[in-house]
């Protein structure tokens, strides 16, 4: 059997999980009742009598957070708080979050559950490619790393050529970045010759944007290692909320100390195992922001049922993508991670992409931009529009996109480069009003 890095909890029958979990969501009913207005006003002091009672309280969303900016939600005392992050608000204010120092336990642990599921072990060097800092992710990773014994090279975000160098010199067991990133990264590597896939990379662990299997398909043909998807969100701790293990048939969530449900994005109703929705996350043992029934946004499902690995906490699919990037076109649901899985799958383009949404006439217009592979484009770098190979190609991608979601777009082949690369999290649509 693999290696587990929490034989005793990340086994645990679901019969005494399950009692775990409602002694400990009991507990920070209390706690937030107790302590925090805002919970105190919404939760009546009936003691839940089973985990399904849960779906009659109210839910929390990020405007609540937003509304008692910056420290209103904290249940314990500021000179308790060991470290607060902030996620950045893409409209004005950022969230802020705070964590006791046996918070921050809390999430060494899971990061270092996440992490030894992806293959980390004691004494790996792991290069991480997340920014440091008020972002979740840098320091997550650092904890984790540093929990398990890891020698950890903590790059930050940015600085293409200095990752590359890094990789290329001090040959880590293991990248962790965004995916975006890191195929950038590999790009560049292979520019400056020395193809990724050389390094002996032994695993990437890469998140905080929703990306796709054809994604993993480009990342693991770039580095020549297996790529694993590492979930979380700072209002509910940051990553290690959830990850994947070798058989990668679903994230793993830390169910004894963040528990999931799914439900109806548009009626809040709870939805079974199997059936796609919106995340919703209880977290069960968080001391400074208990968060009750928080509502993620990202859209995925549950499966109950032990993993091959041995592990019994419930797994999430992949993310489908948060609720909010929904593009709305022409009254058609699309999500970009539907255009990624039907881009990366053709030859001839590179795994970059950018989405141009068009909404000052009356009917919305989608845009694609796509790179086509060095080996269409002609010495000098430029491309000929006319060529029929690049003819080809675009009527390839129009296609695919069209039968992929069921709406006719506009396929624009880009020169090599034009697309920008990114150094943290992809920007993938950009909307004209
Ligand atoms: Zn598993």
């Amino acid at each position: 059997m693999a290696l587990i890095w929490n034989p005793a909890a990340e086994t645990l029958p679901r019969r005494e999980r399950e009692a775990l979990q409602l002694a400990r969501l009991r507990e920070t009913l209390g706690w937030s009742r107790e302590r925090v207005a805002f919970y105190r006003e919404r939760l009546d002091t009936a003691e839940l009598r089973s985990l399904d009672d849960l779906t009659e309280l109210p839910f929390t969303r990020k405007t609540d957070l937003r509304e008692h900016y910056p420290f209103g939600l904290l249940a314990v005392p500021l000179a308790e708080v060991a470290r607060v992050h902030a996620s950045s608000g893409t409209k004005g204010k950022p969230t802020v979050v705070g964590y006791t120092a046996g918070d921050l336990d809390v999430w060494r642990e899971v990061m270092a559950r996440v992490m030894v599921a992806a293959g980390g072990r004691p004494g790996d060097l792991l290069q991480i490619a997340f920014g440091y800092g008020l972002f979740t992710g840098g320091l997550g990773f650092h904890d984790g790393a540093e929990r398990i014994g890891m020698t950890v090279v903590p790059a930050s975000s940015g600085n293409t050529a200095r990752q590359g160098l890094l990789l290329r010199d001090l040959r880590p067991a293991g990248l962790a970045a965004t995916p975006s990133f890191a195929l950038h990264i590999a790009e560049t590597l292979a520019e400056q010759g020395t193809p990724a896939d050389t390094l002996g990379l032994r695993y990437g662990m890469f998140g905080a944007e929703p990306w796709t299997d054809e994604m993993r398909r480009s990342l693991e043909r770039a580095f020549g290692c297996p790529a694993f998807d590492i979930y979380g969100l700072s209002e509910i701790i940051g990553p290690g909320v959830a990850g994947e293990c070798e058989a990668r048939d679903g994230l793993h969530v830390a169910d004894d100390h963040f528990l999931p449900e799914i439900v109806d994005p548009a009626t809040g109703a709870a939805l079974p195992p199997g059936v796609q929705g919106e995340l919703v996350i209880t977290t069960l043992t968080k001391r400074a922001l208990p968060m009750i029934r928080y509502r993620t946004g990202d859209v995925t499902m549950l499966a109950l049922e032990p993993c091959r690995c041995g592990r019994t906490s419930a797994r999430i699919a992949r993310l489908k993508g948060r609720s909010d990037d929904m593009l709305i076109i022409r009254g058609v649901n699309v999500y970009p991670s539907e255009i990624e899985a039907a881009l990366l799958g053709v030859e001839g383009l590179l795994p970059h992409y950018q989405l141009v949404v068009d909404r000052r006439a009356t009917l919305a217009r989608l845009e694609i931009q796509v790179e086509p592979a060095p080996s269409l484009v002609e010495p000098g770098g430029n491309l000929e529009p006319e060529h029929p190979a690049v003819l080809a190609l675009r009527r390839d991608v129009a296609a695919r996109l069209r039968s992929a979601l069921g709406l006719g777009v506009e396929v624009t082949l880009v020169p090599p480069r034009t697309i920008p690369r990114s150094e943290g999290k992809a920007i993938r649509v950009i909307e004209r009003t």
